[in-house]
């Protein structure tokens, strides 16, 4: 009794400091990702306490992850509420024009990463995302914030917040563990960790780690160890410490499963059933669960419930990774570590070389020869000069970002889609409005990638073939192909495909309606907008291209929008090749459901 008394008096004098109306003692929130996490794959037997959450609170049957479905991308958006137009957060890997000091060394970037993260501040204005995070406008407006899980997304929400002294971030790089600098701890955290008994540094991922080989199966546990350690830090450390500070607060935590042990499980080598359906990939969204059942005790012991929103989302969907495309040239190589006939990384830049007669550069600049064994593995750069290539790939699992950052752009791009349309592993194409239009591919302002970003423009964006294994839920059971290290029958993801795009959205809470099934059309850039709103923050758009607040979710909003589906189709390439675009339309927001080739895409409707 005597502690939720001084934690109203906490409440009400935060409200008189930061001028909050006084009648409703400000909210706290928690922001949990389930990083990977299908829609359709929580269950109440998989994972009773996300489960749970879309049961009493809201579920957002009609969610969507944007596209590329990747994890940097949709954080950008989860952070700032923007589409990825004006974060400029396009893929995990995207291409800067020039490299980095050492030892990042390439103008292949890999932004799923703390300190790549600081060297694209420095590069871009001191904010690469270019906008406000939810984050940074809580803590302006005094509420304490922590970030916490996965490092890369996790950092990213506080973007500019990189010494530790404004938003509490606290990932699996911590201290450097994960071969990076990380952000630095403050050292009363670091004495809070020891009062709590905990390790003053993250677990490594142990068995959970390393994803085999092609002869040789990946792992078969999930991300328990490390994953409880961030727990503990959550339950021990930080809800205690915002309970006794008496400040509202705002905590993101950002759970590595499913997405971690879905792309490394050892279930399914080299056969595309179970796939991600098998025991290790459930035992890992029962982890993630088990993590937010452990974040809820937490609040409820320490009597924070009642006026904690939760909100829970996944960054992406996930699909089963085939490496097997019979038209690809790339396939008919010899390579010492990849199953014979079996696509190699790099398939696509293989493929592109030999039919533009351009040379292939890995990303660090040297010369790949696929006739030798050799393959890139981080993106390529073709071209005679890698240092200034006439087109740059960087690989997204199922997506590729292609740059053309010579001066010949115009006259190369549709020779670099006429190629795309002719490999049967395509699904969707998509180019730069500022190369004109270009037959079987959609502008990139029809899929919100054309905006205000400091970042370069991708000049096209690939997406590769989807299918179902043929599963009574077809999204249950995604097959793509897909440019990335996994072996055939462990998890990827990336594509535009309906099974990637469907992440799992649920929120629970007093601000959140109870046992609501919202239909209408919501996506990861539609968060901060809400939080905002409940929050009564203000988070000053540099960008136009927005969320929408989710009205329709909240206790004192109203019904569901008005919102109708769209298809837009490409004018067909001369072999036939198209690209349609199923979307919805919602509350001035476009949401995108698939788009590619029909027969080629998972959940297209041509
Ligand atoms: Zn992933």
């Amino acid at each position: 009794m005597q502690s939720s008394k001084f934690a109203a008096a906490g409440a009400l004098l935060a409200a008189l400091l930061f001028g909050l109306p006084v009648s409703a003692a400000p909210r706290n929130v928690i922001i949990f990702v389930a990083d990977g996490l299908r829609s359709h794959s929580v269950t109440p037997e998989t994972a009773p306490a996300l489960a749970a959450v879309r049961r009493d609170g809201v579920d957002f049957a009609n969610s969507h992850s944007l596209y590329p479905t990747v994890t940097t991308p949709n954080s950008s958006a989860i952070a700032t509420g923007h589409l990825l137009a004006d974060t400029g957060d396009f893929g995990n890997n995207i291409f800067v024009d020039k490299p980095f000091p050492p030892p990042f060394g390439s103008a292949l970037a890999g932004i799923e990463d703390d300190d790549m993260q600081a060297q694209m501040n420095g590069r871009y204005e001191g904010n690469y995302l270019g906008e406000m995070t939810l984050l940074q406008a809580a803590r302006a407006k005094g509420f304490a914030t922590a970030a916490i899980g996965k490092h890369g997304p996790t950092a990213l929400q506080d973007v500019t917040s990189r010494d530790g002294l404004g938003t509490i971030e606290i990932d699996d790089d911590t201290g450097g563990r994960d071969g990076g600098h990380g952000i630095p701890l403050r050292p009363e955290i670091t004495a809070a960790l020891k009062a709590a008994g905990l390790e003053n540094l993250p677990p490594d991922r142990g068995l959970n780690a390393g994803g085999g080989a092609y002869n040789m199966p990946g792992p078969l546990v999930a991300n328990v160890e490390q994953q409880n350690w961030l727990v503990g830090v959550a339950t021990k450390v930080l809800l205690p410490r915002f309970k006794a500070e008496g400040k509202p607060f705002v905590l993101v935590f950002w759970s590595r499963d499913p997405d971690g042990t879905q792309h490394n499980e050892g279930d399914s080598l080299n056969e595309l059933t179970p796939g991600i359906n098998g025991p290790t990939s459930k035992a890992a969204i029962r982890n993630a669960s088990n993590d937010l059942q452990a974040l809820r005790d937490s609040l409820k012991a320490l009597g924070l419930e009642d006026n904690t929103d939760i909100v829970v989302t996944a960054d992406h969907g996930f699909s089963t990774m085939s490496r097997q495309s019979p038209g690809s040239a790339a396939a008919k190589f010899a390579y010492r570590d990849v199953k014979p006939g079996f696509l190699p990384q790099g398939f696509l830049d293989i493929d592109m070389a030999r039919a533009l007669k351009l040379p292939l550069n890995d990303a660090a600049g040297f010369l790949i020869r696929p006739e030798k064994g050799s393959y890139p593995k981080r993106g390529s750069l073709l071209g005679r000069d890698p240092k200034h290539p006439q087109i740059a790939i960087a690989p997204n699992g199922g997506t590729n970002l292609i740059y053309l950052p010579g001066l010949n752009a115009k006259t190369l791009a549709p020779k670099v889609v006429r190629f795309l349309t002719g490999q049967d592993y395509v699904g969707a194409i998509f180019v730069n409005d500022a190369l004109g239009d270009i037959s079987g591919a959609l502008p990139m302002s029809k899929i919100g990638l054309i905006g205000s970003a400091r970042t370069p423009q991708p000049s096209i964006v690939v997406s590769f073939k989807s299918w179902s294994t043929g599963c009574a839920d077809p999204e249950m059971c995604g097959v793509e192909i897909a440019d990335s290290g996994q072996q055939q029958g462990q998890g990827i993801h990336g594509s535009f495909g309906r099974q990637d795009t469907h992440n799992f959205m649920a929120a629970i809470g007093p601000d959140f309606k109870t046992g609501f099934v919202d239909p209408a059309p919501v996506s990861n850039a539609d968060w901060a907008h809400t939080l905002a709103h409940i929050l009564g923050l203000e988070l000053k758009p540099r960008g136009h291209a927005l969320g929408r607040v989710m009205t329709e979710a909240l206790t004192d909003g109203g019904a569901a929008p008005e919102f109708h589906a769209v298809t837009v189709r490409s004018e067909p390439a001369a072999n036939g090749f198209i690209t349609v675009l199923n979307a919805q339309e919602a509350g001035g927001e476009t949401y995108f459901d698939a788009a590619g080739m029909p027969g080629r895409t998972l959940g297209l409707k041509p």
